[in-house]
């Protein structure tokens, strides 16, 4: 299968999953993971229709920028965990970063933003199942709160909502509590019309159960495999 192929695969089963619960495909971004592959891989993505990306290491996105020249309308997502003593380098590189697990990570990127000029977009990364080897905050965790309580001073931030990597299965089915569960907390934080907060987005499915994602809320699905192929590493 071509990269092109894929992407018009994913496309089809992205929008017959919207349709299955009565929503429209427009409200579903599906993101190219292209962490590990060479800009090459990327720009094929972007010919077929790819215009977000989603990268989880910053430096090895400053070294594929270079090659990849210029892609009007392309977005860049950091997904991946971000260091507080990196987040400079990553509100230069990318135009949001969707892994904000701390107030003090959030207070990093929107001083580093604002001496850029630039408004980045974020979400505040969920630990949805409680795993201890996963990045994101408990749902219940203060520091949620914090960030959240801080948004109208963080003037350079846009937090547009949440994202999360539930347990992994073999039965995509079985990830669907979760994804229902992260829907909830957005959906109980969004009625707290909380000022400067967004939380319209819900970036959740991955390439072996974005289908269920879709069909429980996902705004955003995070596809690398099912567009790119195996990664060796990453
Ligand atoms: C790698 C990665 C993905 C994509 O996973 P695939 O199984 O390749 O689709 C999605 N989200 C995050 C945060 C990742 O690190």
């Amino acid at each position: 299968m071509t990269i092109a192929g894929n992407v018009a695969g994913i496309q089809e089963r992205i929008f017959s999953a919207a349709r299955r619960v009565g929503r429209s495909a427009d409200d579903i971004v599906l993101m190219g993971v292209s962490k590990t592959f060479p800009a090459e891989a990327v720009r094929e993505a972007y010919a077929a229709g790819i215009r977000v990306f989603g990268e989880n290491r910053v430096q090895e996105f400053a070294e594929k920028s270079a090659g990849l020249g210029h892609l009007p309308d392309a977005a860049w997502r950091l997904i991946g965990h971000l260091q507080s003593n990196k987040a400079a380098k990553a509100a230069e590189l990318f135009d949001a970063v969707d892994s904000v697990d701390s107030l003090r990570l959030a207070e990093r990127l929107n001083t580093a933003a604002a001496a850029l000029g630039k408004k980045l977009r974020v979400l505040i990364e969920i630990n949805i199942g409680g795993e201890n080897a996963k990045a994101g905050l408990d749902p219940s965790a203060p520091e949620l709160d914090k960030i959240l309580l801080a948004a109208p001073r963080l003037h350079h931030l846009e937090i547009q909502g949440l994202m999360a990597i539930p347990p992994f299965f073999e039965n995509p089915e079985d990830a669907r509590p979760y994804f229902r569960k992260l829907r909830k907390v957005r959906d109980a934080t969004r009625r707290r019309q909380l000022s400067g907060v967004d939380m319209s987005a819900l970036s959740m499915g991955m390439s072996h159960d974005f289908e269920i994602a879709v069909e429980e809320g996902s705004t955003c699905v995070r596809v690398g495999k099912a567009i790119f192929g195996e990664r060796e590493k990453g």
